[in-house]
């Protein structure tokens, strides 16, 4: 133990000194394939013994060979935010290390699960029907398995024969991960089983367009629909699907047979904290289910993604089997959650430690400012695009999102972001426009390490590498956008 504590201690440290130094760092290593396995010895047996080797390893080894996604420069993806007491929360997590696969395995982690869920769906403003219905899975990827799998079981309880051949519905835009849930359920045999996973067509900003999905369902024979996927800001470009007129579609197409209504708000849903942002979850009272990752935006360290379901009783048909060797008189008594009934794996972290840690740190008052000053500094970035003859904004601004190109054509954008990320100083990444596949830079800022000073900052660096006249340049000192 006194060892275990002098070394936490410097681990401590070294996190801090990480995060303090942070800045100075490339956001992206000039790393080639094989640099780090090449650093790293074959045998375990020629790796020097004791802790002075392991942390100069981490300085010489690992760190230089990152990205930092914590960098207040990182400006690419989606964010994964981490916080101090998100990291906090963690190590307490890990310290305990237990496992909460069932409520009598750990009841204070399935009861501290339940209650931050409940909380979290006060955060959201969400329907009183998934209060006591939240998990906490890894990822929304395995969000949405799980709701697919529920999607599945529902339908098969519900008249329709085993046998019937079925599909998934969700738009061009989707995440890919709504693709990869039907070909790990063995519904769709590949990505490009467009068969067994619909993809809808969108609006120029991106918005599945329900006159499509009224035409393909209506021109539909079988497969059977099982689940429609919506997107609350989808990843390409933030757009929004209009989750209630899916809903009305989808009743007036199969009003004798529900098809579940799955929502993946991964990235925006978490601005929904800010009741000047609940629009983005309009129209979720439609929804069977939901899921939100504070590991993208709430300052909540990876991985942590919520999931709601409005009907828990579907989830846990599919998803629980209990021998023997689980029977307790907990369970039997069936008045306790077990949460390995809700997910994939029977192991469970006890993730919601470090939500709890989060929202018992900065309250519903600091998560909210956590959301505005990201959102009002990409409103002064975008409103930078808009007055530079040099861009396009490509979609409207989504929240802390921008999307913009050189008019200059694709090959320009692309040496652009190329340039930008070579240097290290600030780290973007790229998407194609869903209108016309046009070549799109994304910027969106997320860690809470940057400050305004990094975003009046990247965009120097953005307007220089795309040749700016100087005097455009030199407006270096703006004002701070009140949030
Ligand atoms: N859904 C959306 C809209 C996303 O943008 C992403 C990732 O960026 C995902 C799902 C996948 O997230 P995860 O890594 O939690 O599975």
């Amino acid at each position: 133990p006194d060892e275990f504590r002098a070394l936490g201690h410097r681990m401590v440290d070294w996190i801090a000194d990480y995060l303090a130094t942070l800045e100075r760092r490339p956001v992206m290593p000039p790393t080639q394939p094989g640099d780090v396995l090449a650093a790293l010895p074959d045998s375990l047996e020629d790796t020097a013994p004791g802790w002075d080797a392991v942390f100069r390893d981490l300085d010489t080894i690992i760190t230089p060979n990152l990205t930092h996604w914590q960098h207040p420069g990182f400006f690419a993806y989606f964010p994964c935010n981490a916080s101090g007491p998100g990291i906090l929360g963690e190590i307490a997590g890990v310290g305990l290390n237990v496992n909460g696969m069932l409520w009598a395995t750990s009841p204070a982690a399935t009861e501290l699960e339940t209650r931050t869920l409940d909380w979290c769906a006060d955060l959201f403003a969400l329907p009183d029907f998934f209060k006591g219905n939240g998990v906490i899975q890894g990822t929304a990827s395995e969000a949405t398995l799980a709701a697919l799998l529920a999607a599945r079981g529902r339908s098969r309880s519900h008249r329709q024969p085993d046998t019937d051949e079925i599909c998934v519905v969700t738009s061009e835009q989707a995440h890919s991960s709504v693709t990869k849930a039907a070909m790990i359920a063995g519904i769709a045999a590949g990505p490009e089983d467009l068969r067994h996973v619909r993809l809808i067509k969108t609006h120029p900003d991106g918005r599945m367009d329900l006159d499509d999905l009224r035409r393909n369902l209506e021109s539909s024979p079988p497969p059977r629909p099982v689940m429609v996927a919506a997107t609350v800001g989808t990843t390409g470009t933030g757009a929004v699907d209009d989750i209630a007129g899916i809903r009305r579609v989808l009743d007036e197409i199969h009003p004798d047979r529900p098809v579940w209504l799955h929502v993946d708000a991964a990235w925006l849903g978490s601005a929904a904290v800010c009741p000047e942002f609940r629009r983005v979850l309009d129209g979720v009272e439609h929804a069977d289910s939901l899921c939100i990752n504070p590991h993208k935006w709430l300052l909540t360290n990876f991985d942590c993604d919520l999931f709601w379901v409005r009907d828990r009783n579907a989830l846990t048909d599919a998803l629980s089997i209990t021998p023997e060797y689980l029977r307790n008189q907990a369970s039997d008594t069936g008045g306790v959650i077990d949460y390995r009934d809700w997910q994939i794996p029977l192991g469970r972290r006890m993730r919601a430690l470090k939500l709890w840690f989060v929202l018992r740190h900065y309250g519903v008052e600091g998560l909210r400012a956590h959301i505005r000053r990201h959102t009002a500094w990409a409103e002064w970035f975008e409103q930078q695009i808009r007055r530079d003859d040099r861009f396009d904004l490509v979609t409207p601004r989504s929240a802390a999102l921008v999307c913009f190109a050189l008019r200059a054509g694709d090959d320009a954008t692309r040496a652009l972001l190329e340039k930008i990320n070579t240097a290290g100083e600030i780290m973007l990444s790229h998407t194609a426009a869903p209108a016309d596949g046009r070549y799109t830079i994304r910027f969106v800022p997320g860690s809470p390490h940057t400050e305004f000073r990094h975003i009046v900052r990247a965009w120097e660096v953005i307007s220089r590498a795309a040749d700016a006249p100087p005097d455009q340049v030199r407006e270096s000192s703006p004002k701070e956008p009140r949030s």
